[in-house]
């Protein structure tokens, strides 16, 4: 059974692909700081699956505790690395934080594999690496422009990680994701963040009655009806990749990189709408100014991670939404108070 080490492992993504990997041949060692994340998401993970995993509480600032988790676990094959700070606009505010975090952390990490021999990592990356693409579906090959400082923090991490990979003759996979949304189909998994950033917890909330209306922001851009477009993935198929790459790196030598979406675009409008399909009644929202530093629409091309990886998205709109408003029925205050059904 190949054990792999999951940083974030209490995470929205990474909770969704504990799951994935469990039903599999791979015993999980998760980390976490719990700085965005609880560990009730792990105990359910358990529940889920009927399996154990290994949990510690430690953050990646810390070398001596992650060097101890190498220590105590030898036999780790692979890293899936998932922990970072990740809210756009607070890594515009406080971009020493972002900074600091991500890249010092990860740097840590790197150096606790590099000490331990382990040579696999699959990270977890982001379409924000390419700012406003010129091209649409963007491929792997475009220019790499970030233009907030999250985006150059997950930029940086993939450049160390390759020039690392290179001189270490390291085995990396680089996942960009492009918007991941919904939940686990039992409702028991879901996003679940302090203050909702992204678009679709927010509508999930305003449909739920914890917050007043949605704001657009804004419906002057180029596009169909003047909303914002997006390729948003169902975080159960983005789980799956992860699964497909960590098996991908069993044989495939050296540097990989791929996209992470449907190559579908949705505007804010029609995501808006379908999830009133998913509630039943109607959500309030109201048309603001466009929000400091966002493009007009970015979708991916994933023909890459089909051919390579053996993986495409199942999951369409439908389920996407309804998979999200399941959560958020099912769980009002998200992992803080027990689902009792
Ligand atoms: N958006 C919006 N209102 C919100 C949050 C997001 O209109 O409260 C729009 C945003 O401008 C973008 C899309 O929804 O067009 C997706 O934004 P999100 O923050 O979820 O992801 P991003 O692609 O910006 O990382």
């Amino acid at each position: 059974m190949k054990k792999i080490l999951i940083t974030g492992g209490a995470g929205y993504i990474a909770s969704h692909t504990n799951l994935e990997l469990l039903k599999g041949d791979f015993e999980l060692v998760l980390i976490d700081n719990f700085c965005n994340s609880c560990a009730e998401s792990i105990k359910r993970i358990e529940e889920l699956s009927g399996r154990t995993v290994k949990f510690h509480q430690i953050n990646l600032m810390d070398t001596q505790a992650l060097d101890a988790v190498f220590t105590l676990e030898p036999d780790i094959d692979s890293v899936i690395h998932f922990a970072a700070l990740k809210a756009v606009g607070e890594s515009v505010e406080i971009p020493l934080a972002y900074y600091t975090n991500n890249i010092t952390g990860s740097l840590n990490l790197y150096q606790a594999m590099k000490n331990h021999g382990v040579r696999k990592i699959v990270f977890s990356s982001s379409a924000t690496v390419y700012g406003d693409p010129v091209t649409i579906p963007v491929t792997e090959n475009a220019p790499v422009q970030a233009t907030n400082p999250y985006g150059q923090t997950k930029a940086m991490m993939e450049q160390i990680l390759i020039d690392t990979a290179h001189a270490e003759n390291w085995d990396i996979a680089i996942l960009r994701y492009f918007n991941p949304v919904g939940a686990h189909e039992s409702g028991r998994i879901g996003e679940d963040p302090s203050y909702p950033n992204n678009l679709l917890p927010f509508v999930s909330q305003v449909a739920a009655g914890i917050r007043e209306k949605v704001v657009i922001f804004g419906d002057d851009w180029d596009t169909p009806d003047g909303t914002g477009v997006r390729d948003y993935i169902h975080v159960v198929d983005l789980a799956k990749a992860h699964v497909k790459s960590i098996e991908k790196l069993a044989s495939s030598k050296g540097v990989h990189i791929y996209n992470i979406g449907t190559g579908r675009g949705y505007s804010v409008l029609e995501m808006v709408k379908a999830f009133e399909d998913a509630c039943g009644h109607s959500i309030a929202y109201q048309v603001g100014p466009r929000r400091s530093g966002d493009i007009a629409e970015v979708t991916g091309d994933t023909n890459k991670a089909e051919a390579e990886l053996g993986w495409t998205a199942e999951l369409g709109l439908k389920h996407m939404v309804d998979s999200a408003w399941k959560w958020q029925s099912m769980n009002p205050n998200g992992y803080k108070k027990i689902s009792t059904s």
